[in-house]
């Protein structure tokens, strides 16, 4: 059985970054679980640095992960910049490690595939403690800048997908195949518009982009559906609906 350990970045007296509202270690945490439980039901083990909001070491971090004997090592962290306008994704591996670096290509690959980001910044080399002091192939990855509105709103509002981006990333990288509904339950996605013109849909999603939101645009039954958001708990999808009806949009929860 592969074993997986997650580490998510910061906790307890350290927060993190910290930025629209949101602290990296909340977001850390939260998304970390969530890839924890995709892996499970994937057959995976896994491990974990924390699983509530306490401080860890670094060196703590690689020591649980060795000793657990992780086959693969990831740390889920989210950016920030001084200058609000930096945004996007990244992932990190040890240089010159060719394993770390295969991990880290297919997280980062997987995120970019799924739509859910502002900016891909590509795969860097860090000489990152937890990276270096681990056994196994590992990568940290940046999940978007906690500084920036419409990051932060993909960090808040689409955790979910991001969990299924990164636990791909993980599972192809041990030739492990990803199965749909593997997240394990069902996902609240918030749609705000359907047209059967792709220009149609790419204006609402601009419009949207300029208040904040971060919006895609999927392709279902010939139909162009503008989506700010999915959650797999419905009441989190009911407050995004909420808001944006306030905002005069059409916004609905739909689940396919
Ligand atoms: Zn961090």
């Amino acid at each position: 059985m592969a074993k997986v350990f997650l580490d998510a970045g910061h906790g307890g007296h350290d927060p993190g970054a910290l930025g629209n509202g949101l602290r990296e270690k909340d977001i850390a945490l939260s998304v970390t679980l969530k890839i924890g439980n995709i892996l499970k039901n994937h057959g995976v083990n896994v491990g974990y640095s924390r699983t509530t909001d306490v401080f860890l070491e670094l060196a703590d971090r690689a020591t649980k992960a060795n000793s657990f004997g992780a086959n693969v090592f990831v740390s889920v962290h989210c950016n920030s910049f001084t200058d609000s306008s930096a945004k996007g994704v990244e992932t990190y591996s040890y240089p010159e490690s060719t394993t770390g670096a295969n991990l880290s290509k297919s997280i980062q690959n997987n995120i970019i595939s799924s739509g859910v980001y502002t900016a891909n910044r590509g795969t860097k080399t860090a000489n990152f403690a937890v990276l270096r002091l681990t056994n196994m192939p590992a990568a940290l990855v940046e999940l978007g800048f906690i500084s920036n509105a419409q990051d932060a709103n993909i960090l808040k509002n689409r955790q979910d997908e991001l969990a299924v981006a990164v636990s791909k990333g993980i599972l192809n990288y041990l030739g492990i195949p990803y199965k749909d509904g593997g997240s394990g339950s069902t996902l609240y996605r918030v749609q705000v518009g359907a047209f059967s013109v792709r220009a149609n849909a790419d204006n609402l999603a601009n419009e949207l982009k300029g208040k904040g939101y971060s919006p895609i645009v999927v392709t279902v039954g010939g139909l162009y559906k503008v989506q700010v958001g999915a959650f797999s708990v419905r009441a989190n999808a009911e407050a995004l609906v909420k808001e944006l009806k306030s905002k005069g949009y059409e916004a609905m929860i739909v689940t396919a």
